[in-house]
This record gives structure tokens, C-alpha cells and sequence, in this order.
């Protein structure tokens, strides 16, 4: 497909050094992680962290996730327990983030972490970031290239659709490989889930021996940055639906439901990961295509299915 976005560069070596002299200056890249698109900056300048707020009309107080290539990096910032060294060692790097105290003569700027005493961290997978953070000496906070509360980008073509020219180098990775969020831990006492990913509550129990829950909504709404409208087309969305009228977009799941123009299905083969990559992409298709309602079938709550359901019900707000 011919790239009509001029602010859209492929990866490449020439490329790669372009974002990172930018990012050297507190300016900022768009890039891919295995999750979604992130608009990076310096975690720890002021100067860059400002510009991410800005552009994302985020509200200060949503702190943002910081990213690190090595522990040896993060130890700089935040104090490490035991149950964080047994999660990093099985899911390091990947898509997880831990909530930590944060040491009190970080270099981090106080406005990533919301000025809070607590930090949000993560090591990513995709090989491009990891190539850029190693590239230097400090962390990068990175939160989802979108707008603040709506639907995060899966591909480079997203990002320039919710930012236009405002970014000037969007690193273009393809097609991000699981499509939905990091899974949030909190482990700065007894370890809850404050939003779930691909890793799920069976996979952290197992790794740290004990039985850790998904924290309920109305906790999860008063934990720092947990807004109750996210991820969200802007449209009006019913869910557990069994049909929906002709003027609606339906989105489906599994193979029980027809074919049809309004009829979006996240996965005929009923996989979960499979609707999980789709899930945003067929939100913004269904946003583009102007539809006034959006009625979406029940999906499993299992695996990857609790993250698709907690994002569907936050983007239902
Ligand atoms: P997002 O809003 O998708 O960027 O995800 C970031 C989430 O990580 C927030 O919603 C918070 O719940 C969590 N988080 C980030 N920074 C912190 C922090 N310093 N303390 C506690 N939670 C945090
Ligand atoms: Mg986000």
C-alpha cells in the first residue's frame, strides 16, 4: 500500500537513528510495542513528558507507564520486591506492567508518575523499542499513541489518523501483535490486577504461588489513572447482544453469527488472541464508517477474553 502520510517512516537503520536523535532532544516518536502504538518521550525530562500530555489531552493526574531495557536501568528508579523478581523472570520482557515504589532520588520526572511515591513500569518485547532503548541512558514513558479516553492504535496508519502532522516520526512496525494493553499489576503490597492483558490472574497466581484477583471496577476507578471511560469510539455501544438492528454495527464472535455488511466478527474461528488483535482495529473501522450504535455479542471471560470484556466495558462508559 503506497504511504500517503509523509510523518509515517519505515524501520530501517537510517530511520531508527532519526527517532532516536529526536528523542535525545525531548522531542517525541511514535513507535510500536507488541501492544499498541505508543507516543514515547524521556521519562526523565519535563520538557518531553509535558508534550505527551498535551498532545494527548490527558489529565496530569493519569500517570504514565515508564519504559526500561534493563533492570539495571529501572533499579535507579524504583525499589524491587520479591513477587516483581519472580513476574519479571517468567514474563520479562513481554506485556506487563508493574506498579512499584518509587525511590526518592529518581530522576524521573514528577509528572510522569502523576506525583505519586508510586511508578509504573514495563520492559517491552518488540524488537525495534528495545533497539532505542537501548540506544541511551534514560527510560522512556510511553503511553498508547491515541487521544486521551478513546481507542488505541494497533497500526502506524492509526496514529497518524488520531494525531494528523502534530507527530513528526511515527516508526512504522506493522500490525502491533497482541492489540490490546499491558496487563497493569499492583505490587506494592498484596499484588491485585489493575487491568488485565494477555497475562492473566491464572498465569500471576501460578508464577507467584499465591491467588491474585483482578481488583473490582469500583477499586480499580479509584486507583491512580484508572478513568472509567476509555478506549472508548466515541458511540454509543450495548453489550452482551443477540442481534442488532440493520443500522447497527454488530460485532460478533464465533461462527454461529451470519455474514452481513453491519456484521463485524472479531474471530469465526472463536479464538480469543485472534479477537483480542482484531478488537480495536474493528472498533476504529466501525468509528470511520460514521455508525451511531454499536451492539457487540458476549464474548468468553476466559484467557485473553477478561482483558477483551474489561475493555469493552470501560469503552461502553
Ligand atoms: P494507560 O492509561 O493505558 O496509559 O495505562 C497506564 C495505567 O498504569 C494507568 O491507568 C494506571 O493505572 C497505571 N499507572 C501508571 N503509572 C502509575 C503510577 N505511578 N502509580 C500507579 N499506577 C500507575
Ligand atoms: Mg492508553
Amino acid at each position: 500500500m503506497k504511504n500517503i502520510y509523509s510523518n509515517i517512516f519505515k524501520v530501517n537503520n537510517k530511520n531508527l537513528s532519526k527517532a532516536i536523535k529526536y528523542l535525545k532532544k525531548k522531542e517525541l516518536v511514535a513507535l510500536p510495542t507488541e501492544t499498541v502504538y505508543g507516543l514515547a518521550g524521556n521519562a526523565y525530562s519535563s520538557k518531553a513528558v509535558k508534550k505527551i500530555y498535551f498532545l494527548k489531552k490527558r489529565p496530569y493526574k493519569n500517570p504514565l507507564i515508564v519504559h526500561y531495557y534493563n533492570l539495571e536501568q529501572l533499579k535507579k528508579d524504583a525499589k524491587l520486591n520479591n513477587n516483581f523478581f519472580k513476574l519479571y523472570k517468567k514474563f520479562c520482557p513481554g506485556p506487563i506492567t508493574f506498579v512499584l515504589k518509587k525511590k526518592k532520588n529518581s530522576l524521573l520526572s514528577k509528572i510522569v508518575t502523576a506525583n505519586l511515591n508510586t511508578i509504573a513500569v514495563r520492559f517491552p518485547k518488540d524488537k525495534t523499542l528495545k533497539k532505542i532503548l537501548k540506544s541511551f541512558n534514560f527510560p522512556l514513558a510511553i503511553p498508547s499513541a491515541n487521544k486521551s479516553s478513546q481507542i488505541s492504535p494497533v497500526s502506524a496508519e492509526d496514529v497518524a489518523q488520531e494525531f494528523h502532522r502534530s507527530i513528526k516520526i511515527i516508526l512504522n512496525g506493522g500490525l502491533c501483535d497482541i492489540g490490546i494493553e499491558s496487563t497493569v499489576v499492583d505490587l506494592t503490597s498484596k499484588p491485585k490486577i489493575l487491568r488485565p492483558g494477555l497475562i492473566g490472574p491464572a498465569d500471576i497466581s501460578k508464577a507467584l504461588n499465591r491467588k491474585v484477583t483482578i481488583s473490582e471496577v469500583s477499586k480499580i476507578i479509584s486507583a491512580p489513572g484508572m478513568l472509567k471511560k476509555h478506549y472508548s469510539p466515541g458511540i454509543p455501544m450495548k453489550l452482551d447482544q443477540t442481534k442488532a438492528k440493520i443500522n447497527e454495527a454488530f460485532i460478533v464472535f464465533g461462527k454461529k453469527y451470519k455474514k452481513g455488511k453491519n456484521i463485524f466478527n472479531l474471530s469465526y474461528k472463536s479464538n480469543l488472541l485472534e479477537a483480542a488483535k482484531n478488537l480495536y482495529r474493528t472498533l476504529r473501522i466501525i468509528k470511520n464508517k460514521n455508525y451511531k450504535m454499536i451492539c457487540v455479542s458476549s464474548i468468553p471471560k476466559t484467557g485473553i477474553g477478561l482483558a477483551i470484556n474489561d475493555r469493552l466495558n470501560r469503552a461502553a462508559n
